[in-house]
C-alpha cells in the first residue's frame, strides 16, 4: 500500500476518493487528520492551485498527496466567480450569499449570455519533488438559471443548469451528479493515469510479499 495525503480537509472528499484510491493500492489520510494546515491558494489558475496545495502537502508530509481546485466560470462575466467561486460574495460568504450575488450580476444577461461551465484540476504528486504530476482535468456545461432550485448538492448547484437536464445540478443524486459532473470527469481521467502508471512503475515488493 501507498499512503497518500489528501490536500483537504473535507470529509466528503475523503469518502469519495478512499473506495477507487483503495482499489489502486493507496490508504488515505486528510492533511487536516495529519495537522497541515491549509496553504493560501495564491496562483492565477484553477492547475497552479492544486498543484501549490498538492505539493504543500507532500512537502509537510513526506507522503504522496493528491489535490484538487475547482469553480464556477461565466464567460460573459469574464471567467468569473472563476478562482474566487468560493469567496464571490465576500471571504466567509454563505453558499446562498454566492448565488445571490452571481444571479444578480446575471440579471441583464439572456440566452448565450448565461452559459457556464464547472471546471476541475485534480493534480497527484508521488513526492513533493515529484518532476512528472499527473494532472486530471474535468469540465461540465450549462447555463445560469434566473432563480435557484433543488435542494442537493452545494454551492451553485442551485443555481446551475447542466446542458441537456432540464433542471438544476441540486436536483441530482451524488451519483447522477458523478456521473455527469468536473469533479467526476477530473477523477476517471486522474485514476486512468495512476492505474496506468503503477501497471508500468511497480512498487517495490514489501518483506511481506
Ligand atoms: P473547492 O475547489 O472545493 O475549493 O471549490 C471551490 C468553489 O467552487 C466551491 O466552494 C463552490 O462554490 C464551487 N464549486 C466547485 N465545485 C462545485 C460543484 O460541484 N457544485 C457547486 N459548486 C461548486
Amino acid at each position: 500500500m501507498t499512503e497518500l495525503v489528501l490536500a483537504t480537509g473535507n470529509p466528503g472528499k475523503l469518502r469519495e476518493l478512499t473506495p477507487p484510491l483503495a482499489a489502486l493500492g493507496f490508504t488515505l489520510h486528510t492533511q487536516a487528520e495529519l495537522g497541515i494546515a491549509a496553504v493560501d491558494e495564491t496562483a492565477g489558475t484553477f492547475v497552479e492551485n492544486a498543484l501549490l496545495k498538492a505539493r504543500h502537502a507532500a512537502q509537510c508530509s513526506g507522503l504522496a498527496a493528491l489535490a484538487e481546485d475547482s469553480g464556477l466560470c461565466v464567460p460573459a462575466l469574464g471567467g468569473a466567480p472563476g478562482l474566487f467561486s468560493a469567496r464571490y460574495a465576500g471571504e466567509n460568504a454563505t453558499d446562498a450569499e454566492n448565488n445571490t450575488k452571481l444571479l444578480r450580476a446575471m440579471e441583464s444577461l439572456r440566452g448565450s449570455a448565461r452559459q457556464a461551465y464547472f471546471t476541475c484540476c485534480m493534480v497527484y504528486l508521488a513526492g513533493a519533488e515529484d518532476p512528472s504530476p499527473l494532472i486530471g482535468q474535468g469540465f461540465w456545461f450549462g447555463e445560469i438559471a434566473r432563480a435557484p432550485g433543488g435542494s442537493g448538492g452545494f454551492g451553485y448547484d442551485p443555481v446551475f443548469c447542466p446542458t441537456g437536464l432540464g433542471g438544476s445540478a441540486a436536483e441530482l443524486d451524488s451519483t447522477q451528479k458523478g456521473a455527469l459532473s468536473h469533479r467526476g470527469a477530473a477523477l476517471r481521467a486522474l485514476l486512468a493515469l495512476l492505474s496506468q502508471q503503477r501497471r508500468y512503475s511497480p512498487q517495490p515488493a514489501s518483506p511481506s510479499d
